[in-house]
């Protein structure tokens, strides 16, 4: 079986809106041909309405969270139908920046979730264990309790439309990467608990992303596995140069 690759930038809370503005237009014009690899680039909600007018067909826009109401009285948030309104057709949840310093839990992440879906936006499921997780030799089971309370409620329906990522936190920011074999690993285990709690069929069409200090020094290692199915990537989607190159390294794969 074949899925495609995708390559999925996150900038977090960076670029002003000038920044952001030039960097689309830049990735715009120096795009190359693809057939197997779809873009998705990952900004905050101040580009997102900006950002949709050059689309071209080559790439998406996401947001980097939504609140789980529709509209209502929560000032300061955004909901899942107000991004679907800009243009944007991909929203990143539970990232454990999200996780960890606005204390989001699997239950409110699969509030999320439903309403994304329910907007008709591609939520990018993010999981992923601490160091002493790993150190313990507990990722699996970590991980596997993330999606027990958050993806493994939704219905078969409704998990053919999610990608996973899969970042380990103590390989994010910190230029510290999980082998290609330790993606692998947690990876397929993603997608044997998926075949159990859904179908195989489910299992093998879903997008599991590898997330963590990834760069063009080596994604081509991890994007080689044979259960990543591309990247989340924080530091290296800010610059087009880098972004680029990944772009290019995930086509190159297929
Ligand atoms: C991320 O935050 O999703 C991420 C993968 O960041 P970085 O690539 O900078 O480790």
């Amino acid at each position: 079986m074949s899925r495609s690759k995708i390559v999925a930038g996150n900038w977090k809370m960076n670029k002003t809106l000038n920044e952001g503005i030039e960097f689309i237009q830049v990735l715009k014009e120096s795009m190359p041909e693809l057939n197997h690899t779809k873009v998705v680039v990952g900004m905050p909600f101040i580009h997102l309405a900006s950002a949709s007018t050059h689309l071209n067909g080559k790439f998406s826009i996401a947001a980097q969270n939504c609140h789980h109401e529709i509209q209502g009285a929560f000032t300061g948030e955004i909901s899942a139908a107000r991004i679907q309104s800009t243009g944007a057709e991909y929203v990143i949840l539970g990232h454990s920046e999200r996780r960890q310093y606005f204390k989001e839990t699997d239950e409110l992440i699969l509030k999320k979730l439903r309403s994304a879906l329910d907007q008709g936006l591609t939520p990018i499921f993010c999981c992923g264990e601490p160091l002493d997780i790993r150190e313990d030799d507990s990722h699996v089971a970590y991980v596997n309790e993330q999606m027990e309370n958050s993806i493994f409620q939704l219905s078969n329906e409704e998990i053919r439309k999610i990608i996973i990522a899969y970042e380990p936190i103590w390989a994010i920011g910190t230029g510290k990467t999980a082998s290609s074999a330790q993606a692998q690993e947690m990876h397929k285990e993603i997608r044997i608990s998926l075949a159990d709690n859904f179908t195989l069929a489910i299992a093998n069409d879903i997008h599991i992303l590898y997330g963590g200090s990834c760069s063009p020094a080596n994604a081509e290692e991890l994007f080689s596995q044979e259960d990543v199915d591309g990247g989340l990537i924080g530091g290296a989607s800010l610059k087009t140069s880098d972004f680029l190159e990944l772009i290019r390294i995930a086509e190159s794969i297929h």
